[in-house]
């Protein structure tokens, strides 16, 4: 069988479901196969409604009494309906899919499988998928049967039919994987062809977890391999060789108003080392918020620009990139001063700049950065937009990396002079998980910040129900404020109108500036304009604001070491990693800070907000993140989810360590490559897709 014959040589597709079907980008027999089932329902283990216990559970019923409610909330509709059979009746909700109410024939009979739990003090099933009863009982395997997505106007049935027609053929769906160093547990002749029949025809759940096993592996290996290659490739690539001057590194670092941590020493000796290189650096500096990157990367960029090349630092926000350039520009006046005094001459420091969207004179910056008269320019997305151009840009920092798409980045990595490529120096406090450093991320250089500068004070934090605010949190925003600090206030919503149960920023800078009335209170959020974000972040960083009340704009990177007080609103309605870089705000000085998550007190507090309660470390919390939500949450959706992992366990180690030792034997001899067409079309694809350069 020839896996990349058109779509349209599958018997039951006509030139219509063709056209169809290339819309979601089935375009091949080979795209058909790997349309793998979401999930494998059991019928055997359906349940009666009397029996019910909460969890995942199939119930066998019909369902009537549908309707639509829409919720204050602007676009949350919700659609309510009752499913009975003989032994009672569930409340069913599904959420924003008002389809729902008119899907359903009343008279007939349907699985649904679903999460049975406890919301608002009532039982319900949560968003359950459904499957008349007669169509499953019409399929071959009557009751353990492969479940697939629906996708756009293509049903799930859809894909059955097809790959039913395609089942006589499976048998002969080539190998993919090479034969190299002995037999791989997974590789032997077949192994493919077999896998995808035990996931698309599983005549036991074993079927489909035997076939599941073999096709993670065939991922994994194709993502390590093309790390691998990624990386071999970076090393044929040409950068600037920019050289350590030892002496104006150890001079500028002796006038810095601080002393470097051992780790900001160890990584910033480690980048200095690999700009020397002339092959391009592609180095990840990862440490926990507050760890002190910045500086990290100024000292980086300053070497450039004593080798006369251009240094961009990419930043994610307005507001972030404005505090960068306003406190390097502090910083390298105040070491230009230190150099005056000590030395009576100059030395050469990066002249700095700033791009965003704000910026006057946008056309004079640019003319001044494709002349090379700025050195070190700071800047958003409007860094990266076409007319962008550098004289000689050497060396890009891309800061909270994981802001950026695989696009974005790239667009900034091709603004180097022809033929050479940048140094770059990815900066990030979520860290990669090391599952996801093997694989996704094989060909990056990691360097670790895992000492917070000397003097932080703890953050203490607190879950506290909103109704214990008055006793328990005013008393000491009161105390807190009194010693001139400042803090913090963060809510989900700006406006009423949309906010559903989430207190909304407008109304609460009003009942706080009541409370405190000593004190102005003031607001940020995304609708307002760049310059009046820029003005309220300046006034609050001089403590003429003192209790900012904001959404998460001021999430990432936003450096304000005098306010040690961070209360988060409906603290239920963010993930950990989120909720750790909000935290991340407060405890930048040498104050103790403390930061409060409020809830709105129905049941017990979310797992999550009980591991924030207990730790106040990163790669713990990060770790902690990734058992509850998966790898494919938490990177699929910025980065790589074009990347379409579907079966892989980025937390099966053992499954990687075999997948990332075949590769590697086989990423020795790259040329072999060329007897594996298949497999090497599919790897390029990854290969763009993970790379940085
Ligand atoms: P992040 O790693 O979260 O980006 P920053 O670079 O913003 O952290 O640094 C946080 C704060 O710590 C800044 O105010 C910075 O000036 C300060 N800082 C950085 N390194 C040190 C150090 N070695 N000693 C004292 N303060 C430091
Ligand atoms: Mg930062």
């Amino acid at each position: 069988m020839d896996l990349s014959a058109g779509i349209e040589t599958v018997k039951g597709v006509g030139p219509k479901t063709a056209e169809i079907l290339k819309r979601v980008n089935l375009r091949t027999v080979g795209d058909l196969l790997y349309c793998l089932p979401r999930v494998y329902e059991n019928y055997q283990t359906t349940v009666n409604i009397e029996d019910l216990r909460p969890g995942k559970v199939i119930i066998r019923g019909k369902i009537s009494d549908l309707h639509v409610v829409r919720t204050s909330r602007k676009r949350l509709t919700l659609t309510q309906g009752v499913i009975r059979d003989e032994t009672g009746a569930v409340r069913t909700v599904w959420f924003n899919q008002p389809y729902r109410a008119k899907q359903f024939d009343e008279k007939r009979e349907y699985y649904f499988t679903g999460k049975y739990e406890l919301k608002s003090g009532r039982y319900q099933l949560t968003s359950p998928s459904a499957t008349l009863v007669q169509d499953v009982n019409n399929g071959t395997a009557a009751t353990f049967q492969p479940i697939y997505s629906a996708k756009s106007a293509i049903k799930p049935q859809m894909f059955h039919k097809l790959l039913e027609n395609l089942r006589p053929e499976f048998a002969k769906i080539p190998d993919l994987l090479p034969f190299t160093d002995g037999k791989p547990l997974f590789v032997k002749p077949r192994a493919r062809a077999e896998a995808l029949y035990n996931s698309h025809f599983p005549e036991t759940p074993d079927d489909a977890e035997k076939g599941r096993d073999y096709l993670a592996y065939e991922e994994l290996f194709e993502l390590i391999l093309a790390a691998k290659l990624n990386k071999q490739e970076n090393q044929r690539l040409r950068a600037e060789s920019l050289k350590f001057n030892a002496k104006f590194t150890q001079a500028v670092v002796k006038h810095l108003p601080f002393a470097l941590t051992g780790a900001q020493r160890r990584a910033t000796w480690e980048i200095l080392q690999d700009l020397e290189k002339n092959v391009p650096m592609n180095r990840l500096l990862q440490g926990d918020v507050g760890s002190g990157k910045t500086i990290v990367a100024a000292l980086a960029a300053a070497q450039a620009t004593l080798n006369g090349h251009q240094t961009a630092l990419l930043a994610p926000t307005a507001i972030l990139a404005t505090q960068h350039f306003e406190s390097l520009q502090t910083l390298f006046a105040g070491l230009q001063k230190a150099f005056l005094r000590e030395f009576g001459k100059k030395i050469r420091l990066p002249r700095i700049a700033l791009l965003t969207g704000a910026t006057k004179n946008k056309r004079m910056l640019k003319t001044a950065i494709k002349a090379g008269q700025i050195d070190l320019i700071i800047g958003t997305h409007a860094l990266i937009t076409d007319d962008t151009g550098f004289k000689s840009l050497a060396f890009c920092i891309i800061d909270e990396q994981h802001r950026f798409g695989v696009g974005q980045r790239q667009k900034l990595l091709l603004k180097s002079p022809d033929n050479t490529a940048p140094h770059l120096l990815a900066m990030t406090a979520t860290p990669i998980p090391r599952s996801l450093q093997l694989t996704l991320f094989g060909d990056l250089d990691v360097s670790i910040l895992n000492e917070l500068p000397p003097g932080r004070q703890p953050i203490t934090t607190k879950i506290l129900a909103e109704t214990e605010q008055r006793d328990e949190l005013y008393p000491k925003m009161r105390e807190l404020l009194a010693k001139k600090q400042q803090i913090y206030w963060i809510c989900q919503v700006i406006e009423e109108k949309n906010s559903g149960t989430a207190t909304p920023v407008k109304k609460q800078v009003k009942k706080l500036q009541n409370l405190f009335p000593q004190v102005k209170v003031d607001m940020l959020h995304g609708k307002m304009k760049p310059e009046e974000k820029d003005a309220i972040m300046a006034r609050f960083a001089a403590n003429r604001i003192q209790i900012l009340v904001s959404t998460t704009v001021v999430e990432v990177g936003v450096n304000v070491p005098n306010a040690n007080m961070i209360v988060i609103q409906d603290a239920e309605n963010y993930g950990l990693a989120q909720l750790h870089q909000l935290r991340g705000r407060v405890g930048r000085g040498d104050q103790p800070a403390s930061c409060f998550l409020l809830t709105t007190g129905e049941g017990r507090p979310s797992k999550r907000l009980r591991e924030m309660e207990k730790s106040t470390d990163g790669f713990y919390l990060a770790e902690v993140d990734l058992k509850i939500r998966g790898p494919g949450e938490i990177y699929g959706s910025q980065q790589h989810g074009e990347l379409n992992l579907q079966v892989a366990n980025l937390n099966d180690t053992t499954l990687m360590a075999q997948a990332s030792h075949h590769a590697g034997n086989f990423a020795k001899d790259p040329a072999a490559l060329k007897d594996y067409p298949e497999l090497s079309s599919r790897i390029k694809k990854y290969q763009q897709l993970t790379t940085l350069n």
